[in-house]
């Protein structure tokens, strides 16, 4: 009989941004742990009757890993239901860790991450040609302390994308760091709140100089992605650079480029 738990990407809230693969294994699931903050109940509609459904929200790590592993011990299709992806600011690990030392077998199954949702809901390109080609996925100093080396300051230093988890408390933090190393004031900022949530969702476009006082109007102090990024707003752009993977004169392995007067 195998022992097995299974941490699951629930996706930023909507149910339909779970994957198949995930809703699948709902559908045979006998046990779900659920982090009820932030996972809609929703997320749990595919179960069966008789599957034991609990909400997280009030336990501690080890309660936590006690739970999953009675379930596992009794062969039961055990799931970890986390938001967003797993892999970001989700204590996998801690909890992987007791599993393993109880003979436990894990499996993981990514989500859409709330980073990915909050630009999506906002019609925003967190990366473009020629302005920037990276994206930081990251959070500031708060209780948990951050790496040497991490601090906003050094990590904005590159004037790339910044996609600012569990950090909307300290958006004044953030805009004085930011306008401190040089940033303009009207580098643009946007927060997106319950992205995917459907009617509950808040996008909030603004500048660094602005942002914080329309966070403050629209009552968003949590569940919110912030990002700041040189991109944001280029939908609304007169000049772009254009992706080299479109662009005719373009070789790649699926296409033969042409020759054109510009690609001369
Ligand atoms: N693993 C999750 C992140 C968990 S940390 C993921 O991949 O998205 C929790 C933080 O994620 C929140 O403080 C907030 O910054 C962000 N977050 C989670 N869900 C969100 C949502 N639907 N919209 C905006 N931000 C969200």
């Amino acid at each position: 009989m195998s022992k097995k738990v299974w941490f699951v990407g629930a996706g930023p809230g909507d149910p339909e941004l779970i994957t198949v693969k995930a809703q699948n294994l709902i559908k045979t699931a006998d046990a779900i742990l659920y982090a009820g903050s932030l996972v809609p109940h929703a997320l749990t509609q595919w179960s069966k009757p008789d599957c034991v459904i609990q909400d997280s929200k009030g336990m501690s790590l080890d309660e936590i890993t006690d739970w999953l592993i009675q379930q596992a011990e009794d062969g039961k299709v055990v799931i970890r239901l986390q938001t967003g992806d797993p892999s970001l600011y989700g204590a996998l690990i801690e909890m992987v860790q007791p599993l393993d030392k109880a003979g436990i077998e894990v499996e993981v199954i990514p989500g859409i991450s709330s980073a990915m949702a909050a630009a999506a809901a906002a019609v925003e390109s967190l990366t473009l040609p020629e302005v920037t080609q990276t994206v930081i996925l990251t959070r500031v100093e708060g209780r948990t302390p951050m790496p040497k080396g991490e601090s906003l300051k050094e990590l904005a230093a590159h004037h790339s994308t910044l996609c600012l988890f569990l950090s909307i408390t300290l958006l004044h933090k953030v805009t004085k760091e930011l306008i401190e190393i040089g940033y303009a004031e009207d580098s643009p900022v946007t927060v997106v709140q319950k992205a995917s949530w459907g009617e509950q969702e808040k996008i909030v476009k603004g500048t660094l100089s602005t942002i914080k006082k329309q966070c403050q109007t629209e009552k968003i102090a949590s569940q919110a992605m912030i990002i700041i990024s040189p991109t944001l707003g280029a939908r609304d752009w007169d000049t772009l650079k254009k992706s080299k993977l479109y662009d005719a004169s373009f070789t790649h392995r699926f296409r033969k480029g042409i020759t054109t007067e510009s690609s001369k």
